[in-house]
């Protein structure tokens, strides 16, 4: 046996090449102990992993499925019941939990093309006991009661034959014209916890996905004429009789797979250091294909450098223009997107949601948190990386939009975002506990995105990236949840930080600090100088408390600085100064960015006109740009 072939080899060439080298010094050197100490930690846990033999039958909208899923009890106790994800039923009437809470139109949820469901036709335990007959399936859960139960660390070995009947998309799966875009497919385990537990949430409308990793092969039938894109890697293509080619594919260290047909795709590639990209696209967005091959290759590049390596050695993006919801969307190693109709390089709407899915291989593909319980970890997570990239790329202002004078970043937008509805909800909440989609949004995406990004102005940007990219190393390939990010927060920034969190994360409290007025009146005159009794009223309008910093400008040039505690309702600074206030300040270097209203941070004696009427220019933009965006990913 070759050395080589004692370690699971992660797909990356370089990382394979690396392990060669080291397997074999340490075969020779510590055997047995290289297998085990070159294993750990470079690969995800193998809990759920899946052979799956699917068939696209694209006349009668239809995917027919084998699975065989293996699972391997993590937890500490044994199990009697297993559960699985079913998600096509979210679509198999309109008064499931998902069409309940989606916000289509009632003629829309009505219609019979928007009906997709699963038929579980058959399952078997172990090559031999047939358990069709005892599962219970209320909509998207399955429950399978065991007949044996699965004792700690041992595996369970399920077949399943399932027929997907696939709607007209409205989120994530099914067909719109002869594009098919297949994502949460088949039969999947749901997570167990340590103690026992199954973490197995209905589909909801606000929620998206959560489940542990493993290893997927999975073939796909399609007729000759189409194009699939897929998670994982290409390892065989091979023609069939009846006009059909099958496309195999292996994913490892993932916890999904999705994938797309299309017999009119065109495609793109380019390599990207070790990385194959791949771009999917439909021939009206040619024009955009090396511009968003370019977003792509920057995203994969910055977010690597800054958090942590990319694990796979391929990328591939599908063009999902597909009407409702099927849009914009991040699966491992794989990612839907929808080019804007905007051709203009001075708006970077599709640089903005490559930048946010690509965000999510990090946060969300390796580190796997829980997006039901508490999707904070990964939208609020991608939506500031996102940003960080956009500000990286494009400069600090102006980052989205630079056209006809006006400017807006996507920090602009965040905040646009956030108040449109600031305190109905906390962002730390199972996602379809929240009040509305606006609410989810405001605070999962752009409250939380502002939280990390203040966050960062606290500890300062070297101690932030030190930060995230401890968070990705210690947590890639587990289930971090929002105290262990909080814990190594602590561990890096300190226990002071407590307040911050617990205001902004857990209570709706607003921050906003104020100038409330400015006043210089001539006090003495000293050596012929006149002086001053200068006056400033600082006032704390919102809930939320934090330190913020004050600037004094005096005519005479002079600057002042100053740290008020922010925790009394208003604060008064009294000075004897030579000459009288010109401007006053809080938060001056903008740090606070969850001051929901930076208008009245400063008092001056300069005209506001031409500042009034570009905030209004602005809004307007905003207003428009918002309503594109929130209908994607
Ligand atoms: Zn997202």
């Amino acid at each position: 046996m070759n050395a080589c072939m004692l370690v699971k080899f992660s797909s990356a060439p370089k990382l394979q090449i690396l392990f060669c080298k080291l397997t074999l010094i340490l075969f020779f050197c510590f055997f047995p102990l290289s297998f085990i100490s070159l294993s750990f930690g470079e690969h995800a846990p193998e809990i759920a992993s899946y052979k799956i033999e699917v068939k696209l039958d694209t006349e009668n909208k239809k995917l027919l499925g084998n699975e065989i899923l293996i699972f391997r009890n993590i937890s500490n106790k044994k199990i009697d019941t297993l559960f699985l994800h079913l998600y096509p039923n979210a679509f198999q009437s309109d008064t499931t939990i998902f069409m309940k809470e989606s916000l289509y139109p009632d003629r829309i949820k009505k219609k019979e093309k928007y009906r997709g469901y699963v038929e579980i036709k058959k399952i078997k335990v172990n090559s031999g006991y047939d358990l069709t007959k005892e599962k219970i399936i209320d909509e998207t859960i399955m429950k399978l009661p065991l007949q044996k139960p699965l004792t700690p660390g041992k595996t369970i070995s399920l077949e399943v034959e399932f027929m997907v009947k696939l709607p007209q998309v409205l989120a994530r799966m099914g067909y719109s014209g002869n594009t098919f875009v297949i994502g949460q497919w088949f039969p999947k385990m749901a997570v167990l916890e340590e103690d026992g537990g199954w973490n197995a949430h209905p589909y909801h409308a606000n929620a998206e996905f959560f489940a542990d990793f493993g290893t997927y092969d999975v073939s796909i039938t399609v007729p000759l004429e189409y194009v699939v894109g897929a998670s994982g890697y290409l390892q065989e293509e091979r023609m069939n009789q009846d006009s059909t080619k099958t496309l195999v594919y292996r994913a490892e260290d993932v916890h999904d797979f999705a994938w797309v047909a299309d017999p009119d795709y065109l495609i793109a590639e380019r390599a990207v250091d070790e990385v194959e990209l791949v771009f999917l696209y439909q021939s009206e967005n040619k024009k955009k294909v090396e511009r968003i091959m370019d977003a792509a290759e920057f995203a994969l590049k910055y977010y690597g450098s800054v958090f942590g390596e990319y694990h796979y050695s391929r990328f591939v993006m599908a063009d999902a223009n597909v009407g409702f919801g099927g849009g914009a969307m991040e699966y491992p190693t794989f990612i839907t997107i929808s080019p804007s109709k905007l051709f203009t390089e001075k708006i970077k709407l599709d640089e903005m949601i490559i930048f946010h899915e690509i965000a999510h291989q990090w946060w969300y593909g390796m580190v796997a948190s829980n997006e039901f319980e508490e999707a904070w970890l990964d939208e609020g997570f991608a939506v500031y990386s996102q940003r960080k990239a956009l500000e990286e790329r494009f400069g600090k202002t102006g980052n989205l939009v630079d056209l006809w004078g006006i400017e807006i970043g996507d920090q602009d937008l965040a905040k646009f975002g956030y108040l449109l509805d600031p305190q109905s909800d906390i962002p730390v909440k199972n996602s379809w506990e929240f009040q509305d989609y606006l609410s989810y949004r405001a605070n999962v995406y752009y409250k939380a995105s502002l939280f990390l990004e203040t966050l960062e102005n606290l500890l300062g940007q070297e101690k932030m990236k030190k930060l995230l990219r401890e968070y990705f190393l210690r947590y890639k390939f587990k289930h971090p949840k929002t105290e262990d990010f909080i814990q190594l927060v602590a561990e890096i920034g300190g226990d002071d930080l407590d307040p911050f969190f617990f205001q902004f994360l857990f209570e709706t409290g607003i921050c906003d600090y104020q100038v409330a007025s400015v006043k210089s009146t001539p006090l003495k005159k000293e050596n012929e100088q006149q002086i001053y009794q200068s006056e400033v009223l600082l006032k704390r309008s919102g809930e939320a408390k934090i330190p913020v910093e004050v600037l004094i400008e005096l005519e005479d040039g002079k600057r002042i600085e100053k740290i008020w505690d922010g925790k009394r309702r208003w604060y008064r600074i009294e000075l004897e100064t030579k000459s009288r206030i010109e401007s006053v300040m809080v938060d001056p270097e903008n740090k606070i960015v969850l001051d929901i209203d930076v208008n009245n941070n400063s008092l001056t004696t300069k005209s506001q006109d031409s500042v009034i009427f570009k905030l209004c220019s602005q809004y307007l933009f905003l207003m428009q740009t918002f309503i594109q965006w929130i209908t994607s990913f």
